[in-house]
């Protein structure tokens, strides 16, 4: 029977102690920004958008929100994006994502000062990531990664695989798991054999966006199975790519969706601007 990876409680400990740091530096007069874009009307982007505003409420950090029209041109987006870079109340800024399909997301996110990238989306955070030496992770692979260290669970030398290859979860996961030394597969939609593959993982990651995709005869006994997906059932209940019911008895460790890797993502986003506000300051 697994035991259950608690993503409320890991991330509630993260979140605590970005509010302590938080606090002493508002003793020495530093307060810290975020900054939230939001484009158009999606209800998931509202739900996100709205959660990480609370999270900054919680833990003592201003939050400023942008929500634009649905008809924002690229130029206007990317002009607020100027504006923000600029300001010096603002340490951290998120434009959410997906954007209306007449933006170019890669034009936005490149017009983010790299210092002010707290998603860690910018090529030139992308590029310290994969060398090893970076100021800010993504936000999702590194909650997975402060999940599995909070549980004492070390990835050095054991088989881990990824199921995705996107740039937000699936790449920068890989490469995080191998920076902690881990033996890592990457697979996607051309992989052969996927279940065999994953059948061999001691730690599985699935970053898919399909509900139950993850089955049993898709894992080892014993295996650390994390879930990033999040998905809606037709009946709009939220869930994983994994067949959680289904995987419970046969993995060692799981991840609850909703409850899992969800609140991590947040945490550690109040963690990047945390370190956003630190460095502009030359704190270490
Ligand atoms: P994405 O960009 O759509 O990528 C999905 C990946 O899954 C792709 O690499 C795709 O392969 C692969 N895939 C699709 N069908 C497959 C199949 N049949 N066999 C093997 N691989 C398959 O999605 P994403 O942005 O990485 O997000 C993945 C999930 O995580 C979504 O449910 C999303 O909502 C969730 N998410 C959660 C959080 C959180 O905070 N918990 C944060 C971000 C995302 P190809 O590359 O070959 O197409």
């Amino acid at each position: 029977m697994a035991k259950i990876i608690d993503g409320k409680e890991i991330s509630a400990n993260v979140k605590a102690q970005v509010k302590a740091e938080a606090e002493q530096l508002k003793a020495q007069g530093i307060e810290i920004g975020l900054a939230v874009v939001i484009v158009g009307n999606n209800p998931a982007s509202r739900v996100y958008v709205n959660n990480k505003k609370k999270a900054c409420e919680a833990v003592g950090f201003d939050s400023y929100e942008y929500a634009l029209p649905e008809e924002t041109t690229q130029a206007e987006l990317l002009e607020l994006v100027e504006k923000l870079n600029a300001d010096d109340k603002v340490n951290g800024i998120l434009v959410q994502l997906p954007l209306p399909k007449h933006i170019d997301e890669n034009a936005i996110i490149n017009a983010i000062l790299p210092s002010k990238d707290v998603d860690a989306f910018h090529p030139e955070n992308v590029g310290h990531i994969m060398i090893g030496d970076f100021s800010f992770l993504p936000c999702t692979p590194a909650g997975v990664m402060e999940m599995l260290k909070q549980t004492g669970i070390d990835v050095g030398g054991k088989n881990c695989v990824v199921i995705g290859r996107s740039n937000i979860v699936g790449k920068p996961m890989a490469m995080l798991l191998l920076h902690k030394n881990a033996t890592v597969t990457i697979c996607h939609s051309h992989t052969k054999n996927l279940a065999e593959v994953c059948s061999k993982a001691d730690v599985l990651v699935a970053a898919v966006g399909k509900a139950d995709f993850v089955t049993p005869d898709m894992i080892k006994e014993g295996a650390v199975v994390i879930d990033v997906g999040m998905n809606r059932r037709e009946n709009g209940k939220l869930c994983g790519d994994v067949d959680y019911d289904a995987c419970f008895e046969k993995a060692g460790y799981i991840t609850p969706v909703p409850g899992g890797v969800g609140p991590m993502t947040i945490a550690m986003l109040m963690k990047n601007t945390l370190t956003a506000a630190k460095l502009k300051n030359n704190i270490k």
